[in-house]
């Protein structure tokens, strides 16, 4: 067959989809697992896992969440610029340099020292603003937060009795949630149940949170006041199972076209560092996706794509900016044909766990490494 190279200009290489619809279903099922007096704080840092923040801080609170969190700076100053009406947390340290700004974006505030709290209380003043501030409590994560109780209490009590301060909250962060049957969920609980009940004997008002996605499934006694969910506002399952299966509506897919199609003989090799070679007459699409787009190269071999309801598996080398997919000898699969990557196609999916499992991840790095150059389309579906 003659070789075709021109497609249709409105095709782009690499396109995110995401159902803004589906965050907002999603949102309802994690509330519709938690009790009346729960509330749902939507995690959209990473760009929204990858989603694109501001689309999705607007259709996480479309669905219920009462509060958003970030971790940088950066993203606290855009989500402010929103205007939703709802809290917004900064989940991590946030380094003296950015202090400032930070505050401007009327976020609350994460700290664990006295001497930090410290550090906040002056900046606020200077802005004559007040910061509300969450203690965190290390309870096994060992990164970040208080290692000891004392440590914790000593940073309510500084909030306390700051003059631009006030402690709002204590959390933790567990190391376990997505792990079912392992105990040291519950250490962590127990321990940060026990500190809970403390901090409240002396701040009455304070709140608590704990739970990420997996946890709100795993145990309700980890709700607390809220729950702090990520993976699972995207329809993306916190076990990395099935997210179907847990009612989730994956909000994500992953398109592509074909650009180029080709006969390729036996012993002709297609890609870098000849990957694959032809054992028999066959024919090759080409596809302008690559880890250039973030379709990572540790796929090479390694992973199937959906063109027109059909399963075919990708071969040769994932390069910068394209992959092959053998669609064989009798296709009749031609240039413009619709590629799907990650997405349902005519009863088939692939999923991003699918994809995650092929590349020896979880299905937030998936999300998370679509690079720039992939666009992101809202319309909504069908
Ligand atoms: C990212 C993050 C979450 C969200 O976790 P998911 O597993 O995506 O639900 C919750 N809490 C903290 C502290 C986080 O950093």
């Amino acid at each position: 067959m003659a070789e075709q190279t021109t497609v249709p200009t409105t095709l782009r290489r690499a396109v995110a989809h995401v159902d803004l619809a589906a965050i907002s279903a999603n949102v309802r099922l994690l509330r519709s697992k938690l009790d009346g007096a729960t509330e749902l704080c939507a995690v959209v840092k990473a760009d929204g896992y990858g989603h694109g923040i501001e689309r999705v801080a607007n259709a996480a609170v479309e669905g219920g969440a009462t509060r958003l969190a970030v971790v940088t700076t950066a993203e606290a100053a855009v989500v402010a610029e929103l205007d939703l009406g709802v809290d917004l947390l900064v989940l991590a340290p946030i380094p003296a340099d950015d202090l400032i700004a930070t505050i401007e974006t009327g976020a609350e505030l994460t700290a664990w020292t006295p001497e930090h709290v410290g550090e906040i209380d002056r900046a606020a003043q200077l802005l004559g603003r007040t910061v509300a501030i969450h203690v965190k409590l290390d309870t096994g994560m060992g990164r970040f937060g208080a290692r000891t109780d004392e440590q914790a209490h000593a940073a309510l009590a500084a909030a306390a009795a700051g003059v631009s301060v006030l402690p709002k909250a204590v959390w933790t962060h567990f190391a376990t949630a997505d792990e079912p049957g392992d105990d040291y969920f519950d250490l962590q609980l127990n321990r940060f149940s026990e500190f809970v009940d403390a901090a409240r004997q002396r701040h009455p008002e304070i709140l608590a949170h704990a739970a990420n996605s997996a946890a709100v499934w795993r145990d309700p006694a980890s709700h607390f006041d809220f729950v702090r969910c990520g993976i699972a506002i995207y329809g993306l399952d916190p076990f990395h199972e099935d997210a179907f299966a847990r009612g989730l509506a994956p909000a994500l897919s992953l398109h592509s076209y074909v650009a180029s199609v080709r006969d390729v003989a036996a012993g002709e090799s297609v890609g870098y560092g000849r990957r694959f070679v032809a054992t028999a007459q066959t024919r090759m699409a080409t596809v302008p996706i690559g880890y250039g787009d973030g379709w990572r190269r540790v796929l090479t071999n390694n992973c199937d794509v959906l063109i027109a309801g059909r399963r075919y598996a990708q071969c040769g080398t994932v390069s910068m900016d394209s992959i092959t997919v053998e669609i064989g000898a009798d296709s009749t699969v031609e240039p413009g044909a619709p590629v799907t990557l990650i997405g349902t196609d005519d009863g088939e999916r692939i999923s991003a766990e699918e994809v995650a499992r092929r590349a020896s991840t979880i299905n937030y790095e998936i999300t998370c490494g679509l690079l720039p150059r992939t666009s992101r389309d809202y319309s909504p579906v069908g």
